[in-house]
């Protein structure tokens, strides 16, 4: 084949691939020539990249180095150029091989950093790999085991993700030998076996090549003469079948030394021979240095002690040419400055990682709760109707389903809010006594289905009034308090709270809650504060459950400077003890209070406007504010817009004003009906299926009078539109 124009030389370079027929001799480099003329009498710098670490590869297959590394140059810079990520990387990759080669670790060093921070950026399994494992190399080179092992494993986790065969081959029979340098012969074998298989399967001759290589080692290592040299044997042909002279060499030395490991010092002297002339031709240190240990240990163990110390004079001068100590001082330097810079990128990235993860489910919950708050809104309605006990029960069944589903995508959210950082905690005034009450009202009627006791001791002042989250503090307790009653069949479920002053602002709360029930075995106990585990298989059908809740529990408590503590006995009872410091209130006048006059009179003949692009939705609450009183007049917007232009019309007492419509939305439509003192009047319920990043303070600012999560109870709505007409 030749190149005679400019479409055959741009085919020719785009599609020639290093697989296992590439051979680097000189119709390639003919091929490469003329492409090289073409591609610059064109002026088609893009193709630089690709011509340049075609070039490379071959002077680095022929041991030319110099010249390989100024195509290493060239195809960097064009690959800058033209934003050529992939092609950046592969120039750097050779670079990182050249300098390693040539066994200036320092400058490998440096290559491989660069070459971790572009591999993250551009996100590239492939790339992050080939980085990892030019890292394992570079450490395998320092002898720092420990590390090298665990880069070596990022580099085969990251190359599965590329799901590319020859790769992952190629990588986890790299991997292997290195396992055996470190004497890891077990894991080693393991990575060896899969590898190979992938390999033979898909007839990828390099890498078998390799293999083949790393089999030769392992069998030396443990004392198989035969498979050893077999191994090795093979190697060196397909090598030699590839034309990859370099690495035949390589397998040839290798061989050398299995010879004289197995005293079969002619065949290894043989074997040396063959090796020497290229070896010192392309000053090829690496080779060197094994030809000259083996040379001395054969002389050695012929008696030829003037020559042994000969070679061994050779061997050390050239391995102090290849790592001084000096270098590797400073390497070590280097190497906890870029594991520090490593550990930041991967920490960036898991945050970004998260970032994306929590918007992606805070935008399916927005998906998710618009439905449940229909259907939740449709059963409370329902329940409102004369039903026969069967229809009660379905009822009841169909609510429970709505709730339980609710809380699976509040416990998914919650996690993915502290995941990603995004888990706020507010500074409510509440009181311990109606915190306890809450809790002892939504969970005395489950116990009371169960037929256990539920008892509450309080120790503390009563009227305790503090500064802290009272909603998460709720889900703490509501999460294992249900807990308790949910694993205990009979006997009872106690929690005491005592509340002592630490100092004149604060206090620390703790809340005991203990268990007769069926309680944790100890090899599990840890365990159970980790996201999605249960005690054991059998929990998830008896009792169902996501496990979840006591994660989430154990992270806000954390958030809170608190700690939670567990003692389990098998089949007796467990407790959980929950230490938090809490800010004392000082406001003592503002009673946190929930209770409200059920005053019905109060709406009479309001005009509630629903603004609610989702027509089921509107549906649904229109109906609820009619059951509260018939009397209501209910009028309906589908967007900001249309609520703006019904003002013209008529002046509402309330608008119910979702979030999330289009054209205008709840939060525009509001901040503009609030810019006109015509409307001062209007109460503004603000509501929305999404998570909302707003504080209540924010939302008063914005122009709301109150807000409202969906899916709403009714109660909740009630109370609320009663509280914001008596004020
Ligand atoms: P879930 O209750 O959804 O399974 P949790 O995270 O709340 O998830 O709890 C995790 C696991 O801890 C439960 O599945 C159960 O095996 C165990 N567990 C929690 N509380 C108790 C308890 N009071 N008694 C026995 N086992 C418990």
């Amino acid at each position: 084949m030749s190149i005679s124009t400019l479409e055959q030389a741009e085919a020719y370079v785009l599609h020639l691939k290093r697989s296992d027929n590439w051979v680097s001799d000189a119709a390639m480099l003919q091929n490469l020539q003329e492409s090289q003329t073409f591609i610059e009498n064109n002026k088609r710098a893009d193709l630089l990249p690709h011509l340049g670490i075609h070039f490379a590869l071959y002077y680095i297959d022929n041991g030319e180095y110099q010249q390989s590394w100024k195509y290493t140059e060239i195809a960097k810079e064009n690959a800058l150029l033209y934003a050529n990520n992939a092609k950046l990387l592969e120039a750097i990759s050779l670079q990182i091989r050249i300098q390693r080669y040539l066994g200036n670790l320092e400058a490998a060093q440096k290559l491989v950093h660069e070459q971790i921070e572009i591999a993250y950026r551009i996100n590239d399994y492939l790339q992050i790999a080939s980085a990892y494992q030019n890292q394992t190399l570079l450490l395998h080179k320092q002898h720092l085991k420990e590390d090298c092992i665990e880069a070596g494993r990022k580099a085969i986790e990251y190359i599965q993700k590329s799901k590319m065969d020859y790769y992952i081959a190629n990588f986890k029979i790299g991997f292997s030998g290195i396992l055996l340098d470190f004497n890891e012969t077990s894991i080693a074998f393991e990575q060896l076996n899969q590898g190979f298989n992938i390999a033979k399967k898909n007839k990828f001759k390099l890498p078998l090549a390799l293999a083949y290589s790393n089999y030769g080692t392992y069998y030396q290592l443990v004392g198989n003469e035969k498979k050893c040299i077999d191994a090795y044997k093979k190697c060196i042909a397909l090598f030699h079948q590839i034309n990859n002279t370099t690495d035949e060499m390589t397998a040839k030395i290798m061989l050398a030394d299995a010879y004289e490991y197995f005293n079969k010092i002619s065949e290894a002297e043989q074997t040396l021979k063959e090796t020497i002339a290229f070896s010192e031709q392309n000053g090829i240190k690496y080779n060197l240095i094994g030809i000259y240990e083996t040379l001395s240990k054969l002389q050695e163990k012929k008696g030829n002690y003037i020559d042994a110390l000969a070679n061994y004079k050779k061997l050390n001068q050239i391995k102090e040419e290849y790592l001084n100590n000096e270098t590797k001082n400073k390497l070590q330097k280097l190497e906890t400055n870029m594991k520090l810079d490593v550990l930041k990128i991967e920490k960036e990235n898991a945050e970004k990682m998260a970032s994306v993860k929590h918007d992606f489910l805070a935008n399916m919950s927005h998906e998710i709760r618009t439905p449940i708050n229909s259907i939740l809104g449709i059963c409370y309605l329902l329940e409102q109707q004369t039903l026969n006990e069967i229809q009660h029960n379905y009822i009841q069944r169909l609510k429970r389903s709505g709730e339980n589903l609710l809380g699976i995508i509040n416990d998914v959210l919650d996690i993915s809010k502290i995941e990603s950082g995004k888990m706020e905690l507010t500074n409510d005034l509440f009181s311990l006594d109606d915190l306890i009450n809450d809790i002892f009202n939504a969970l005395e009627p489950k116990a009371k289905d169960k037929e256990i006791q539920f008892k509450i001791i309080n120790r503390f002042k009563k009227k305790k009034q503090l500064l802290g989250d009272k909603i998460r503090l709720y889900q703490i307790l509501l999460n294992i308090v249900s807990n308790a009653i949910k694993f205990t069949n009979e006997g009872s479920v106690t929690l005491l709270t005592d509340c002592k002053e630490t100092d004149e602002h604060h206090s620390q709360i703790t809340f005991t809650i203990k268990d007769t029930g069926i309680g944790i075995t100890k090899n599990k106990i840890d365990k159970i504060f980790e996201r999605y585990e249960q005690a054991d298989a059998t929990i998830k059908d008896k009792f169902g459950g996501t496990g979840l809740g006591l994660s989430i529990s154990k992270k806000i408590v954390q958030l809170m400077n608190g700690t939670i503590d567990i003692k389990s006995k098998l089949n007796k009872g467990t407790e959980f003890i929950i230490s938090i410091p809490m800010k004392n209130a000082v406001q003592m006048n503002e009673v946190a209070t929930d209770d409200i006059m059920i005053t019905p009179e109060l709406l009479n003949n309001k005009l509630i406007l629903i603004a609610d692009d989702n027509l089921e939705n509107r549906l649904v609450a229109k109906e609820i504010l009619l059951n509260f009183n018939k009397t209501i007049k209910v009028i309906e917007a589908n967007d900001g817009n249309e609520v703006i232009n019904l003002l013209f019309k008529k002046i509402p007492d309330i608008i119910f004003m979702d979030l999330d419509m289009p054209n205008l939305n709840g939060i525009e439509t509001t901040q503009q009906i609030r810019k006109n003192k015509k409307y001062h009047t209007i109460k503004i319920i603000g509501n929305t299926a999404s998570l909302s990043s707003f504080t209540k303070e924010e939302f008063h600012e914005i122009g709301f009078d109150a807000f409202i999560y969906k899916p709403y109870k009714p109660k909740d709505l009630y109370r609320l539109l009663v509280t914001l007409l008596t004020k």
